[in-house]
């Protein structure tokens, strides 16, 4: 059972609107164990729409269309689904008195145009929507020799979403075979993705009955695996085999397998091994410490730090002497190690990292760093014995290479 979402107005095809509805009802259909495989987005334009409605119909079995539904010239999608399933458009008396009474109880004389919200199409189902004037409509029918569900909803959020729970949703449960959809996601960071395909695809390609999507971004891949089947039970443990077969593939590059965020994971292991840290940041700006406290508790293992941009805070707050940074540079593994002991001391946490680097577009300043290329990082991780370094040499802009600092950063204390 598959279906496609045809989100019907002109304004999603400008810079300016993005359709957001889609998101929302794939998510709604996957709960109820349908797959949405396809999405079309078109222009209020007749033939555009019957066009878009005649090719869904002929490769999904549940089409449902968002928007196109108000009383201007331009809402279109009642009169293309009638004209593409060749059924006729009948004026509602119920639904047309409703519309004279939302007008009246608003002291409005309904415009004529608005009539043509009443229309349904000859057999279909009135969803009611309590948010607006539009209602929805479901119709069950015969395309060639397949069964086809075809619903309508309206455009804007704050009516289909209340519309399509309470409404739809209860009515697709009565209608459409029981399915129950079983979801997994693993997380990975610092991978590249080609390299985690590569690994993983002979394991996945194994389970046709599970879906398997990479998401890459942000210093992360993902493994998205989702099943669907009779029960949930069966359809976990198809999801949960796969899953554990790649954990055993990729093992401690995995970081997260229930969905837990890399943050969440490095102060859960701090706080198991009752562990403190502190932060002495330079070119992340406090980025590391703004993504450990956006954990909820996150105080149970992190005490703070410092933002140590220019020499003399560094020497205020970590104790990095003055000369350190002119004979070496501020971007330097000396004062990155000088940097992580030293907030470390400051704080009496069991654990101190520090992050300094390059992070552009221009250069380090005349000196030292003058020397060094942009993308040069040194992370230092000092736990009162000794003390690690890690030298990065990343390539991108200022926002992409002081993300992926923090990300290994994270990493760094993970592993
Ligand atoms: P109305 O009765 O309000 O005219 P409608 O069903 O005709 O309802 P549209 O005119 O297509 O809906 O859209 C109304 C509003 O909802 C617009 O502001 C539009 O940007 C927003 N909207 C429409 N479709 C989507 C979508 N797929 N995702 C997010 N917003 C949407
Ligand atoms: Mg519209």
């Amino acid at each position: 059972m598959i279906a496609e979402i045809i989100a019907a107005g002109s304004e999603m095809l400008t810079p300016h609107r993005q359709d957001t509805n889609s998101l929302f009802l794939t998510a709604q259909l996957n709960d109820l164990g349908v797959e949405v495989a396809f999405k079309t987005i078109v222009g209020d334009n007749l033939e555009h729409l019957t066009g878009a409605a005649r090719t869904a119909l002929s490769r999904a079995d549940i089409v449902i269309f968002s928007g196109g539904l108000g009383p201007t010239e331009d809402d279109l999608t009642r009169e293309a689904v009638a004209s593409t399933l060749g059924i006729s458009l009948r004026r509602d008396p119920t639904i047309l008195a409703s519309l004279y009474k939302r007008f009246a109880a608003r002291q409005m004389v309904m415009p004529p145009n608005n009539a043509k919200q009443a229309d349904v199409l000859e057999g279909a189902v009135i969803l009611t929507n309590s948010n607006g004037s539009a209602p929805g409509q479901m119709i069950d029918t015969i395309v060639g020799d397949y069964r086809k569900l075809v619903i309508l909803l309206p455009g804007p959020p704050r009516e289909i979403k209340p519309l399509f729970e309470e409404v739809v949703k209860p009515l697709l449960e009565a209608t459409l075979p029981s399915r129950s959809l079983a979801r997994r996601i693993l997380r990975m960071a610092l991978i590249p993705e080609s390299h985690v395909d590569a690994r993983t695809s002979p394991i996945y390609n194994e389970y046709a009955d599970v879906q398997t999507t990479i998401l890459a971004g942000h210093g992360e891949i993902q493994l998205h695996f989702t099943s669907a089947k009779a029960t949930l039970l069966e359809a976990q443990a198809r999801v949960d085999e796969l899953a554990g077969r790649i954990e055993a593939e990729m093992e401690d590059a995995i970081f997260s397998s229930q969905g837990e965020s890399l943050e969440e994971v490095v102060l859960l292991m701090l706080e198991m091994r009752h562990l403190t840290l502190s932060v002495a940041e330079s070119c992340t700006g406090g980025l590391l410490a703004q993504r450990l406290t956006a954990v909820p508790n996150s105080s149970r293992a992190f005490v703070g730090g410092a933002v140590v941009y220019t020499p003399e805070l560094k020497m205020v707050f970590a104790d990095v002497p003055r000369e350190m940074v002119e004979m070496h540079g501020a971007v330097s593994p000396e004062v990155a190690r000088a940097l992580a002991e030293g907030i470390r001391a400051r704080t009496g946490s069991s654990l101190g990292i520090s992050i300094t680097g390059l992070a552009g577009p221009g250069g380090g300043p005349p000196g030292p760093d003058a020397e060094k290329p942009v993308g040069r990082v040194y992370i230092g991780l000092a736990n009162g014995r000794d003390t690690h370094i890690k030298e990065l040499n990343l390539t991108g802009d200022r926002d992409y290479i002081r993300w992926w600092s923090s990300q290994h950063a994270l990493e760094f204390l993970r592993l």
